[in-house]
C-alpha cells in the first residue's frame, strides 16, 4: 500500500543571500529598523521599496503580520469603532479578528461554490447594511470578478481593502491582486508565499492612507526613514492624528523577505506545476469536484481546495492521514488548527445563519502545497486519495 512520507508543513530554506544578510545583521546587532549608521539604509526600508516596485504600488509599509497589516489599513482608511465592515464569511480567523480589533463590526457575506465572496449577497448587503468598508479576503487565492466588486464598491461609496495573504503575486485580467482596492494586505508568515516566520506588508497608492499606516505601524517621528513613502507635507498634515500601534517589521525579517522576492515569480510557476498535477489527479476521482477557475485569474496554487462528496468526511480525512496525506476540512462544527467556520467566532455576537456558506464548507477539503513536494509527490498524493475513496 502506498504511503506518503513528506510533511505538509515543511518549507524550503531561505535563499543563501538572505541567510548571509541575516548573519550580517545579527553580527552588527542593528535589528531595529531605525537603528542605522550614517549612510546605511535599513533592510526594512529597502524591502518597502522593493515590494512597492514588485506590486506596482506607490507606497508600501512593512509590518509585523498580515493581521496587523489589515488592522492598520482599516484604521488608516478611517474605520472607526462601530463602523460596519463587509467581509467574507469564509476566511481565516485573523480577518474578523482585525476588524474586531479596530472596533469594526463585521457584516459577513456568503461565499459561492467556488469559494469566492458571493457577489449577489455582497451587492444586497452593500445597500442593506450601509457599510462603508469592505475587507475582501481573497481566501485561498480564489479571485472573484474584480470588475464587478469594484463597481459595487463605487456604487455604494465603499472603501475596499484587499486581504492578499494568498494572492501575493497573483493577478486578475492582468492587474496584480491588491491593486483594485484602496489598500492591500500581505503576510509573510511561514505558510504564505514568502517566509519570514512572521511579517506583513501594506501597499497603497493613497498618500494619506500610506502616511497614516506608517505612523500607526509605530514609526514615532522617524517616518522619514521609510521606503516607498509619501512626501513630508502629507506626514505634516496627519502625523498628530494617527496612533502609534507598534507593529514595525525588523531588519532581520526584512532581509529574509528581500532575498525571496526576486524568486517569487519562479516560485509561483513551481507552485502552479504542483497545483495542476494535484488538480488533474483529483479531477479523475468521481467523488471529488474541483470548480474550473476563471480564465482571467492568474492564481498561485499554494494550496488546493476540492469538494468531497463522501458520506463521512472526518473518516475520509483520517484514512488519508493514516497514509500520510494531510487534508483539512472547513466544515467541522468546532475549529481545528488553522480552520474555523464563521459561527465559531462567538466574540462577534450572534450572526445570521449563512446557509449557503455552511453548505459549501460542508464538503470543502483543503490541502497545503509546499514547494518541498515534487510534481511526482503530488501525483502520488492523488493516487493515495483515489485509493482511500475507492476502498
Ligand atoms: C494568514 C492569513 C492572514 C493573516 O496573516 P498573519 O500574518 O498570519 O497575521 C490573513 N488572511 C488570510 C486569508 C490568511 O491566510
Amino acid at each position: 500500500m502506498e504511503r506518503f512520507e513528506k510533511p505538509f508543513t515543511q518549507q524550503e530554506p531561505i535563499p543563501e543571500e538572505g541567510i548571509a544578510r541575516a548573519m550580517e545583521i545579527l553580527q552588527n546587532g542593528r535589528l531595529h529598523r531605525y537603528n542605522v549608521v550614517e549612510g546605511e539604509t535599513a533592510e526594512a526600508t529597502l524591502l518597502e521599496e522593493d515590494y512597492a516596485a514588485y506590486q506596482g504600488a506607490k507606497y508600501c509599509v512593512a509590518v509585523t503580520s498580515g493581521g496587523q497589516a489589515m488592522q492598520i489599513s482599516l484604521r488608516a482608511a478611517g474605520c472607526k469603532p462601530g463602523d460596519k465592515v463587509l467581509t467574507n464569511a469564509y476566511t481565516l480567523a485573523p480577518v474578523p479578528g482585525a476588524i474586531h480589533a479596530v472596533g469594526g463590526v463585521p457584516v459577513l457575506i456568503e461565499i459561492d461554490q467556488n469559494w469566492h465572496i458571493d457577489l449577489d449577497h455582497l451587492a444586497a448587503q452593500a445597500s442593506a447594511s450601509g457599510a462603508k468598508f469592505l475587507m475582501l479576503s481573497l481566501m485561498r487565492g480564489h479571485i472573484p470578478d474584480m470588475e464587478r466588486i469594484t463597481r459595487i464598491c463605487q456604487d455604494h461609496g465603499i472603501t475596499m481593502i484587499e486581504d492578499c495573504a494568498h494572492t501575493m503575486g497573483a493577478s486578475w485580467h492582468g492587474t496584480r491582486s491588491g491593486n483594485f482596492g484602496k489598500a492591500a494586505c500581505f503576510s509573510t508568515q511561514t505558510y504564505k508565499h514568502m517566509n519570514s516566520g512572521e511579517g506583513g506588508l501594506i501597499t497603497t497608492d493613497d498618500a494619506e492612507l500610506a502616511a497614516r499606516a506608517v505612523i500607526t505601524s509605530g514609526s514615532y517621528m522617524l517616518y522619514g526613514a521609510h521606503g516607498a513613502r509619501p512626501d513630508e507635507a502629507t506626514f505634516e498634515r496627519i502625523k498628530l492624528d494617527a496612533p502609534n500601534c507598534s507593529a514595525r517589521l525588523d531588519n532581520l525579517r526584512a532581509a529574509l523577505i528581500r532575498s525571496q522576492l526576486p524568486h517569487l515569480d519562479d516560485q509561483i510557476a513551481r507552485w502552479n506545476d504542483r497545483y495542476r498535477a494535484l488538480g488533474a489527479g483529483l479531477r479523475d476521482i468521481p467523488q471529488l469536484s474541483l470548480p474550473k477557475r476563471a480564465q482571467h485569474e492568474a492564481y498561485v496554487g499554494s494550496s488546493i481546495q476540492f469538494h468531497a462528496h463522501v458520506p463521512d468526511i472526518p473518516a475520509f480525512m483520517a484514512d488519508c492521514a493514516a497514509r500520510g496525506v494531510d487534508i483539512k476540512w472547513f466544515g467541522a462544527d468546532t475549529p481545528k488548527a488553522f480552520t474555523s467556520r464563521y459561527d465559531s467566532w462567538e466574540y462577534l455576537g450572534p450572526q445570521p445563519d449563512l446557509k449557503q456558506t455552511k453548505s459549501v464548507l460542508a464538503t470543502t477539503c483543503d490541502m497545503r502545497v509546499p514547494l518541498t513536494f515534487s510534481v511526482e509527490d503530488c501525483q502520488k498524493i492523488t493516487r493515495i486519495i483515489g485509493d482511500v475513496i475507492g476502498s
